[in-house]
């Protein structure tokens, strides 16, 4: 493995590995942290990324706000309020997907 320079104490040195489990831990994988041996500083962490399962719960709480929020809508039975609430979910959706697609090629 390679030297990696520390931010904290400037030493080149090959970081020690530390498992942890992050917030939310059961939804997601373990964070691995890389200590500097001299200072015990943390150089970098890395991992934390959602679980299928994690993925699978946040997609599910998407459904069940959006299935709500257009059961909601749909009790007005006005066609304004209706086109209206669809128009803003569907800006929403963009924003999101957006934000998404953004994110994940940051990370990637
Ligand atoms: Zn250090």
């Amino acid at each position: 493995m390679d030297k990696i320079k520390c931010p904290h104490c400037d030493k080149n040195c090959i970081p020690k590995l530390w498992h942890y489990r992050p917030a939310f831990g059961t939804f997601r994988y373990m964070v691995t942290q890389h200590l500097c041996p001299f200072c015990g500083g943390v150089m970098y962490e890395s991992g934390g990324k959602l679980t299928a399962l994690g993925w699978s719960v946040t997609v599910l709480m998407g459904a069940i706000f959006c299935v709500g929020f257009i059961a909601q809508l749909f009790k007005s039975k006005n066609i304004i309020d209706i086109s209206i609430g669809l128009g803003s979910l569907a800006f929403w959706g963009f924003i999101a997907y957006q934000l998404f697609k953004r994110f994940s090629k940051r990370r990637r």
